[in-house]
């Protein structure tokens, strides 16, 4: 802490801040400069001369270092492993997926989630069994029996479970039940009960309030840390700002601002981040990209109708969709399932039908390359200084999709249309500027 003295300051004001300081036991070394003295300050715990801006003379006081210490990337310059279960979070231990529905409804719902994420490549198991909800005349989860559905899930699965507790007087029973003891946004200041949960030795997944700021979030971690428990995970869940379009503000600037100040692993929750289905995926894949060592994402059997958060669940093929993606990008490993156990038809092999497969595509792409062949004649035919095209066709072409039958929708279908269409026109507009003079 660097104490300003101000140009008018006596060498007795000077001397009083000293004495204060040494009054508490830590160190004082004063630096007399041309216009003003300044006093260095060096000791643990300068929270006990807080009060020392107010002291006659002085101007302003600076504070160097952070008022946290454990949670300090100073205090432990490697980045932290917490163990959930089997599964590692944090350096080196790649991206890990926790996912499942927002609230336990039912064990019909729970069971077919936990199925579900688990073959998607999810991870760790969520879903919430007492929730905090903003009225108290919304759902407020199923309590004890939602944990034991919670239980029954991790046994057929093999997931470890995380899931939120929202009193002190819950943790004894959190800690036989749940792998991830989550606090929430609106428990992020309840210092009772991150004292709770610092006494045991589960990890837990600390949520941002909504309204914190990263020094606060990193203040309540050391609540945890300093009560003796090391096993502490951050997760972003988006704060409150001025912006409505969104139900929060998903700050994805916390992941590398946390990863200058903490060696803690850190968490984002694209469902709560955004509030909306549409979102979450786009969020998700951007909170990879900046180095989150894991996704927290809701995952509901049928959204429209979920007790709690529906508007930002995500179905189960829109979850095997992000899932995808982040093979896609390498934020996940690419794990070809194994075949299936037992004798294959002969021709019905995997690597039979893959090879049939690999020539259709083959041949599609020397079919996409011919039609854009003809589309380019076509244009050559057109007058070059008059725009746009027979859009008739197209329209035709698009409501014909999907009159054949097969398993893909028309929906799919039109999509897959609309992108080679769209192709086909910048193939065509390419040619008039590479042909036409001026
Ligand atoms: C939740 O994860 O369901 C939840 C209530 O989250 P948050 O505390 O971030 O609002
Ligand atoms: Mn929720």
């Amino acid at each position: 802490m660097i104490v300003v003295m101000r140009p008018t300051a006596t060498d007795a004001q000077v001397d009083k801040v000293r004495q204060v300081v040494e009054e508490h036991d830590l160190e004082a070394f004063v630096s007399v400069g041309q216009e003003r003295t300044v006093i260095g300050v060096v000791g643990t715990d300068l929270d006990r001369v807080a009060h020392i801006g107010l002291l006659p003379g002085v101007e302003s006081v600076i504070r160097v270092t952070q008022p946290y210490k454990l949670a300090s990337i100073e205090h432990h310059p490697t980045r932290t492993h917490v163990r959930v279960g089997e599964v590692d979070i944090g350096l080196g231990a790649g991206l890990v997926i926790m996912a499942g529905p927002c609230s336990v409804e039912s064990r019909d719902q729970l069971m077919q989630t936990a199925r579900v994420v688990k073959r998607e490549g999810a991870r760790v198991l969520r879903g919430g069994a007492f929730k905090p909800r903003t009225s108290p005349y919304s759902f407020q989860g199923l309590g004890k029996d939602a944990l034991d559905i919670l239980a029954e899930a991790r046994t057929a699965t093999g997931l470890p479970v995380v899931s939120e507790v929202t009193d002190p007087g819950q943790v004894p029973l959190f800690d036989d039940y749940v792998d991830l003891l989550q606090v929430g946004s609106r428990n992020m200041h309840n210092f009772v009960l991150l004292r709770a949960v610092g006494q045991t030795q589960k990890p837990v997944l600390l949520k941002r309030g909504f309204g914190a700021t990263i020094e606060e979030w990193l203040l309540a971690a050391e609540y945890i840390l300093s009560s003796g428990n090391s096993n502490v995970i951050l997760c972003e869940r988006g704060i409150r700002t001025f912006e409505p379009s969104t139900r929060n503000t998903l700050d994805l600037s916390a992941i590398p601002v946390l990863r200058e100040r903490t060696h803690l692993p850190i968490v984002v929750d694209p469902s709560h981040g955004t509030g909306q289905r549409s979102l979450v995926t786009p969020m998700a894949l951007a909170a990879a990209a900046v180095g989150a060592d894991g996704l927290l994402v809701e995952v509901h059997p049928d959204p429209p109708n979920a007790l709690s958060d529906g508007d930002q669940s995500l179905g189960f093929d829109d979850f095997g969709s992000l899932m995808d993606e982040l093979r896609r990008m390498h934020f996940l490993p690419d794990t070809a399932p194994p075949p299936r156990a037992g004798a294959p038809e002969p021709g019905l092999t995997i690597g039979a039908l893959r090879e049939r497969i690999d020539a259709l595509d083959g041949s599609l792409a020397d079919l996409l390359q011919e039609r854009t062949r003809l589309a380019i004649a076509v244009q050559r035919l057109r007058d070059p200084d008059a725009s746009g095209h027979d859009l008739r066709r197209e329209e035709d072409l698009l409501s014909r999709a999907g009159a054949s039958d097969g398993p893909m929708t028309r929906a799919e279908l039109v999509n897959i249309f609309g992108s080679i269409l769209r192709a086909s026109r910048s193939a065509q507009r390419r040619t008039i500027r590479h042909e036409t003079p001026g």
